[in-house]
């Protein structure tokens, strides 16, 4: 079976019959712009009062207010709902505001929450300030056990946080076998951030309550936009809306036009992307059996059977372009080499056309000691790739100026 594209998402929400029934043409036009516009305004008008009664009719449908939705936010929505069926989509300003709008909708009745201990720092930070002011319990799970900790059945006032594949090593969680039962209890939030956009097993979509995304990785994928998707089931859906609201934290409209321009290009980009990807790993293989690279991270593809079958269950499609790998080097004198890369440049974030290349120990871990750092296991001299759009046999050069 050939998979469900965001390109084919893109052809339904922006076919000639959905165009013609939200957007009549206007005076004088005989046609259709091919690129949907940017609607900026922060408020719409009603003609009369019967015109109001519509909107209070399907709120969460419509636009009134700039900070509850814009066009351009319901058209991003729209697109990103036919890859996840089951689920609404919601628009945030960034992929931290989706997670903090999430766990406020879920706050009433929150007890305790679950982490893994290889997350996201700020989500990190995010639980401990939650920790810190509230009586909601902060528990740390290893990211292995996960599948089991679900199967004995999340309760009722629990929020089970996970992310996969992993940061920065790549790890693949297994969530096969994952039975919810009957009477669903409790919230799984899954941030997808580095599995791309979409094209999630529906198996693994049975399993979670809440699909969180950074739009500023693979999705906005120029390194132009900093955004958030978050997708819900339908009793989370007026929650949501209204944390959104209550909270401000919705995507501004230029941004969500940006995103959708974006989408565009998504599959194109993470075809040469994964691609430059394999070739980088092909090349890093080589100078592993040289003796100059001791460990390669990337989602199942040094992987025996039942690895991939668990890549396939947590992935679906794209496995996407993040490398990180181990030198045989200390991390002092790749501090040193980084700053001769040609092609690749030492940024944090990733999944963008511009490859970007990172020591996490000194970008997004610096506050951590080296005890810190060996208690979440991480090694001191890791890199991280995020192979780009770029020449891969320059990317190759690039690693040896790292490795060699
Ligand atoms: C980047 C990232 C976030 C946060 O997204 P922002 O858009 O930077 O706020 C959350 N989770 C993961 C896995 C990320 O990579």
């Amino acid at each position: 079976m050939s998979r469900y594209t965001v390109s084919d998402a893109l052809t339904v929400v922006q076919s000639r019959a959905a165009l013609a029934a939200a957007n009549p043409s206007a005076p004088g036009e005989h046609g259709f712009p091919l690129v949907s516009g940017m609607q900026p305004s922060s408020a719409h008008h009603f003609l009369d009062s019967a015109a109001l009664a519509a909107y209070h009719a399907a709120k969460l449908d419509s636009v009134r207010y700039a900070r509850d939705a814009s066009a351009n936010t319901i058209e991003l929505e729209r697109i990103v709902e036919q890859l996840h069926p089951g689920f609404r989509a919601f628009a945030f300003s960034s992929g931290m505001s989706a997670i903090a709008s999430v766990l406020d909708a879920v706050r009433p009745g929150l007890q305790r929450l679950h982490l893994p201990n290889e997350v996201y720092r700020k989500t990190v930070a995010l639980g401990q300030q939650l920790a810190a002011t509230s009586p909601v319990e902060v528990v740390t799970y290893p990211t292995a056990a996960v599948a089991a900790q679900l199967s004995g059945q999340p309760e009722e006032g629990e929020v089970w946080f996970v992310e996969a594949p992993s940061n920065p090593h790549l790890r693949v969680v297994d969530l096969r076998g994952v039975d919810r039962g009957p009477t669903r209890t409790g919230v799984v939030v899954l941030d997808a951030t580095l599995a791309g956009l979409g094209d999630l097993p529906p198996a693994l979509l049975e399993i979670v309550d809440v699909i969180v995304y950074s739009c500023t990785k693979y999705i906005g994928g120029h390194n132009d936009v900093i955004g958030g998707l978050a997708l819900v089931r339908d009793a989370l859906r007026a929650p949501l809306w209204e944390a959104r609201s209550r909270l401000g934290t919705i995507m501004p409209p230029h941004d969500a036009h940006l995103v959708v321009r974006s989408l565009r290009t998504f599959d194109a980009r993470l075809d040469r992307q994964e691609e430059g990807a394999r070739h980088v790993l092909r090349h890093l293989a080589q100078r592993a059996d040289e003796g100059l690279v001791q460990s390669i991270h990337y989602p199942g593809e040094f992987a025996n059977a039942h690895e991939a079958d668990a890549v396939a269950f947590a992935l679906g499609g794209p496995r996407g372009s993040l490398v990180s790998f181990v030198p045989n080097r200390s991390r002092e004198e790749l501090a040193e080499r980084i700053g001769t890369l040609r092609t690749a440049r030492m940024a944090p974030s990733f999944g963008s056309v511009d490859s970007l290349v990172e020591i996490p120990s000194y970008m997004s871990h610096a506050a951590a000691s080296l005890d810190d750092l060996a208690t979440m296991g991480l090694e001191p001299n890791l890199v991280r790739f995020s192979v780009g759009a770029e020449n891969p046999a320059l990317l190759a050069e690039d690693i040896d100026r790292l490795v060699c």
